[in-house]
């Protein structure tokens, strides 16, 4: 039987909330629901943690939960009308100190500070980039606007700066509240809106572990969506597990030409720094109302697997959409059509790396084995998860198993692309591990009598612990 390597991740929203309808979806393939903490109440997010953590119970999967804050959000106020019609070459005023609701000609400013960070010639995006202003004037609190390209502007919605340069602070004291929230529940992962810099990722971290008064971790997700974090790459990328492509905002403030580009490098980079990342938005936008995809929508799927992503990530399509299991169900094939199809070869320089620790070189020595040998599976004993993720930062056929007792690591394994977390008894030993992961594959379908599996482990070395071993199992009858 073939499993699916790259993984799914799909934001719960009033479309897929039903407990039975969520149990199909996982079924069909969720890794990890995301939360969007832009939504709801801090008990909302309380109960549908819950949901989640139940449905995954019935249905006998391992789902990870991914809590993604909400971050500064730059926005204009409400209208009296609720929206307004906006026309090319039409004069349009954004006032931080108006607080009348707004008209065809002015509205007000949820933040405050705008007009102090834009000038004259700078060009603001409304509404996910549809609508475009020319800034004309700033005089005081008001900034004068050219509309260049208008539409519907309705109440609240946001504004991004072309080529970035917003300083607002990554975390609000709603996301602070919000952090509290999810360490309530044990968020297997915090994803942080809009960080410039390492700093934001560092903070978010030392929140979550104030919050976390039982010591609990989550995988902190860095979502790349201001200009400014393209140039923090490298920075933002080793202060966080993961990286997310948050192609909406990301699109909007470098243009959406430069973005494939950047999904590739982005990818690249989390994987050569040992991190997990996912790609966000607009993968299967038209199921929000159909219930098959456009040729493009297969291909953009497509492409971010053979980049290498570690997920795939659903937005309004889960949340809100029509066709929230049909949609899992085509990405689920997508991924598997062209994982089955592709060639895998280890790195030409895989054979020159050097290690400075053992667990990492019998990873890599159970990885190449297992690579040429043809195996059918890896099986690693891994206490954090390391051993199983540094395996999966390369790409080849043989799935990984990882065996943990610990929930944290196993949970936030989910989002590893071709690992499969299993858990078992604190205090299995290593022939009964061996023994559970044996019977575990044949009854999966993955080995039968003959075929052979590699296994990394640690035999104690003098008290140490740690993956020190590697083992090359013949699968009995
Ligand atoms: C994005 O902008 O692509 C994104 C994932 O962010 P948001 O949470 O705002 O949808």
């Amino acid at each position: 039987m073939t499993r699916r390597a790259t993984k799914i991740v799909a934001t719960l929203g009033p479309a897929s909330s039903d407990p039975a309808l969520l149990e199909q979806m996982i079924r069909a393939g969720v890794n990890v629901v995301r939360l969007n903490f832009s939504h709801g109440k801090a008990q909302d997010h309380i109960e549908r943690a819950r949901l989640v953590r139940e449905a995954a119970q019935r249905a006998g999967r391992e789902v990870g939960i991914m809590a993604d804050l909400q971050g500064p959000k730059i926005r204009v106020g409400k209208f009296v009308q609720g929206k307004v019609d906006l026309q090319p070459g039409q004069r349009f005023v954004l006032d931080a100190s108006r607080t009348e609701p707004g008209d065809a000609e002015a509205v007000g400013l949820d933040y405050k500070a705008l007009p102090n960070e834009v000038r004259t010639g700078d060009v603001l995006l409304l509404n996910d980039g549809l609508i475009v202003l020319e800034v004309v004037a700033v005089r005081g609190s008001a900034i004068h606007t050219t509309v260049k390209v208008g539409g519907e502007l309705s109440n609240n919605k946001g504004i991004n700066k072309q080529g970035g340069g917003l300083s607002a602070p990554a975390l609000t004291a709603k996301d602070m509240e919000d952090i509290r929230t999810a360490m309530s529940f044990h968020a297997d992962y915090v994803a942080v809106s809009f960080p410039k810099g390492a700093t934001d990722m560092e903070m978010a971290r030392q929140l979550c572990h104030m919050a976390a008064e039982d010591g609990h971790r989550p995988g902190l997700i860095a979502k790349i969506e201001r200009a400014e974090a393209v140039g923090h790459l490298e920075e933002i990328v080793l202060a966080s597990d993961g990286l997310m492509v948050a192609r909406g905002d990301l699109a909007v403030e470098v243009g959406n030409a430069l973005v494939p580009a950047l999904q590739k490098r982005m990818i690249k980079l989390a994987r050569e720094h040992d991190r997990v990342v996912i790609t966000a938005t607009q993968m299967m936008e038209s199921m929000i109302s159909n219930p098959v995809p456009t040729r493009a929508e297969v291909s953009d799927v497509a492409n971010a697997v053979l980049d290498g992503t570690d997920a795939v990530m659903l937005s309004a399509e889960t949340a809100t959409g029509k066709y929230p299991l049909e949609t899992i169900v085509e990405v689920a094939k997508i991924c598997l059509a062209v994982e089955g199809g592709a060639t895998y070869h280890l790195e030409a320089d895989f054979t020159g790396k050097t290690f400075d620790q053992i667990a990492r070189a019998i990873s890599m020595g159970g990885l190449f084995t297992a690579h040429h040998l043809n195996a059918k599976a890896i099986v690693a004993l891994t206490r954090t998860g390391s051993t199983a993720l540094w395996m999966s930062r390369h790409l080849i056929r043989v799935p990984i198993y990882a065996l943990t007792s610990s929930q944290n690591a196993q949970r936030r394994m989910t989002l590893c692309r071709n690992v499969h977390p299993i858990l078992i008894d604190q205090d299995m030993d290593r022939d009964a591990a061996l023994a559970r992961a044996e019977s575990d594959l044949k009854e999966r379908g993955i080995v039968e009598p003959g075929d052979v599996f590699a296994f990394t482990y640690g035999e104690s070395l003098g008290g140490r612990g740690g993956t020190n071993t590697l083992k090359i199992c013949e699968v009995g009858c």
